[in-house]
C-alpha cells in the first residue's frame, strides 16, 4: 500500500510514462461508448471499482462486509462536480457504462442511498452510505498519478483487501500492481510508437493512416467487426447531437448553465423538432446543400459541439474521443465532413479510424490527462485527431494529415484546464467548439502545406506537449484551484 503524500512523484510518472509508450492500443480504446461528464473522473473510477472487485475470488466477495473507497489528488478536488462518487457506487454495483440508459443513474444513486446498501457486482449486499464510505482526500495524492483511488473491502476476522488504481485519462485506468508492458504481447503488423512509425508505415504500404490503421486493428477483429463497430460509435454521435440539439433546460450542479444547442438550432433549422436523429440530419443536410455559407458552417459546426457537451455535462450518452470532456470535437468536425463536404459511409469510418490513431500517438507520447497536462491533452488532442482525418477525408497525404494534427495541437499548446466548480461545463462546453473550428482550420492549412516546409513535426509537438505538461502549475491541472474556477467560485455543496 502506498502511503499518501501531498504531491505526486515525478519519478514514477516519467517511469510509467516510458513503460507505456510501446503499449499495443486499438483506436477503440481512445473513442469509445461511455457516460458523462468526465472519462479521467467519471469513467475511471467506475471502470475501477468494478475490476477492484472483479479481480476477487468468489469466496472473497461473498465475504465482505463493508467496501470503502478513498479519492485522492484531483479526483477529491474535483470529484464532486465530476460525479465520481456515482461513479463508483455503479463501479461496485458492476453496472455497465457502456449497458446502462443513462436516464436510469439517477434512480439508481437514489435507490442505494435510501435502502443504506448496495449490492456488490449485484451479488454480495453490504450497508453503504456515500456520504460515509466514499472519502474525499482533498490535499492527498497517491505516488503514480494526480487521479489515484484506493479500494478496501472488509472480511471476517478482521482480514482486509486493498488496492490502488490510477484513472490516467480517457477511461483508462492502471493498478499499482500491473506489469510493464502487460499489453505489449500483441503483435501488430505495423507497430506505430510515434508519428514518424506512422508515416513509414504508411510509405511501406503506399497508403493513407486509416489503411494502415485498419491492417493493425485486423489484429483483433475482423473487418465486419470493425466497421460495426464504427458503426455503432457514429450512431452515438448522432444520436448525442440529436439529443443535445432538443433538451432544454438548466444543467446539473448548481451553476445554473443554461442548456443552448437546442436554441442555437432551432435558428439554423426549422425543422428541428422531427422524431428520428436520421431524419432530421438528411433535413440538415438538404438545407445545408441549399446554404453553406461561411456563417451557416461555423453555426452548425458550434451547434453540434455544444449539443454533446450539453448532453456530457448532465451524465448522458457520449463518445469518448479522447476524453468525456473534449467529447464534442469529433462528432462536429464529422459533421461538418459529411454535411458540408459529402463524406458517405466509407469514408466516416475511415475519418474514425485515423483520428483514433492520432489519439493513440499523443497516449502514448505525452497524455490525454488533464489532471497531468491541463486542457491541452483534452481539447488540444480532440482537435489534433479530428484535423488530421478531416486533413485525409479532404485528400491530404499521410504527411499533409499529420501536420493537420501538429498544426492543430501547436495552437492549444498550455491550455489549462480550470473547470469552475468542478464541473465540466465553463470554459468545456464552449471549448469543444473551438477544438472543432481549429481542427477545420488546421486541416484546411496542411492540405495546402507542403509538409517538407513546416518548422515543426508532429512528434515534436507531441513531445513540446508533455514538456509543457509538466511545467504547468497543479493549479491548472483539473483541480478548480486555479484559473476561472477561483474567479467564480461555487459552493460544492450544491454540486
Ligand atoms: S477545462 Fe478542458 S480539460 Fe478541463 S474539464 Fe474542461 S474540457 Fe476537460
Amino acid at each position: 500500500m502506498s502511503k499518501p503524500s501531498s504531491g505526486v512523484n515525478s519519478g514514477d510518472l516519467q517511469n510509467r510514462k516510458a513503460d507505456r509508450a510501446s503499449e499495443r492500443l486499438s483506436i477503440f480504446d481512445i473513442i469509445k461508448i461511455g457516460v458523462g461528464p468526465s472519462s479521467s473522473h467519471t469513467m475511471g473510477p467506475w471502470i475501477a471499482a468494478r475490476r477492484f472487485l472483479g479481480e476477487m475470488s468468489s469466496r472473497n466477495l461473498a465475504g465482505i462486509s463493508r467496501v470503502t473507497v478513498h479519492l485522492y489528488g484531483s479526483l477529491a478536488k474535483t470529484g464532486k462536480g465530476h460525479a465520481t462518487d456515482v461513479a463508483v457506487q455503479l463501479g461496485l454495483a458492476g453496472v455497465d457504462p457502456e449497458a446502462i440508459d443513462p436516464d436510469d443513474i439517477p434512480a439508481r444513486i437514489q435507490e442505494i442511498a435510501f435502502q443504506g446498501y448496495i449490492k456488490l457486482l449485484g451479488q454480495q449486499v453490504v450497508p453503504f452510505e456515500p456520504s460515509r464510505d466514499v472519502i474525499f482526500h482533498k490535499g492527498e495524492s497517491l505516488p503514480i498519478h494526480p487521479n489515484g483511488m484506493r479500494f478496501v473491502a472488509a472480511l471476517p476476522k478482521e482480514e482486509i483487501i486493498q488496492a490502488e488504481f490510477y484513472s490516467v485519462g480517457g477511461g483508462f485506468v492502471i493498478s499499482e500492481k500491473d506489469e510493464i508492458g502487460q499489453q505489449n504481447g500483441v503483435e501488430l503488423p505495423y507497430e506505430i510508437d510515434s508519428a514518424g512509425d506512422l508515416l513509414a508505415s504508411c510509405l511501406a504500404i503506399d497508403g493513407k493512416i486509416s489503411e494502415v490503421v485498419r491492417r493493425n486493428e485486423q489484429t483483433w477483429r475482423t473487418d465486419e467487426e470493425i466497421d460495426d463497430r464504427l458503426q455503432q460509435i457514429y450512431d452515438t454521435m448522432l444520436h448525442c447531437v440529436f439529443r443535445g440539439c432538443h433538451t432544454e433546460g438548466v444543467l446539473p450542479g448548481g451553476l445554473g448553465v443554461k442548456r443552448r444547442a437546442a436554441a442555437y438550432a432551432r435558428t439554423l433549422h426549422s425543422q428541428t423538432q422531427a422524431e428520428h436523429t436520421f431524419g432530421w440530419f438528411q433535413e440538415i443536410e438538404k438545407t445545408a446543400q441549399q446554404s453553406s455559407g461561411f456563417s451557416e458552417v461555423i453555426d452548425w459546426v458550434t451547434c453540434f459541439a455544444l449539443a454533446v457537451n450539453e448532453e456530457n455535462a448532465a451524465l448522458g450518452r457520449v463518445v469518448t474521443a479522447p476524453t468525456n470532456g473534449s467529447a464534442g470535437v469529433i462528432p462536429a468536425v464529422l459533421l461538418y465532413f459529411r454535411i458540408f463536404c459529402g463524406a458517405d459511409k466509407q469514408a466516416i469510418y475511415n475519418f474514425l479510424l485515423s483520428a483514433g490513431e492520432i489519439g493513440c500517438l499523443f497516449k502514448k507520447g505525452a497524455t490525454i490527462s488533464a489532471a497531468m497536462g491541463g486542457c491541452q491533452a483534452e481539447i488540444g488532442v480532440s482537435s489534433a485527431m479530428a484535423a488530421a482525418a478531416l486533413a485525409e477525408g479532404l485528400g491530404a497525404t499521410p504527411s499533409q494529415a499529420a501536420i493537420a494534427a501538429e498544426i492543430a495541437m501547436e495552437h492549444h499548446l498550455g491550455m489549462t484546464c480550470d473547470p469552475i466548480g468542478g464541473l465540466v461545463q465553463v470554459p468545456c462546453i464552449e471549448r469543444n467548439a473551438f477544438g472543432a473550428m481549429k481542427a477545420i482550420t488546421a486541416a484546411r492549412m496542411a492540405l495546402k502545406r507542403d509538409p517538407v516546409d513546416a518548422c515543426v513535426s508532429l512528434d515534436g509537438v507531441i513531445q513540446t506537449m508533455w514538456e509543457t505538461a509538466q511545467g504547468m502549475h497543479e493549479n491548472y491541472k483539473e483541480t478548480s484551484d486555479g484559473g476561472l474556477a477561483v474567479l467564480i467560485p461555487v459552493s460544492m455543496s450544491e454540486c
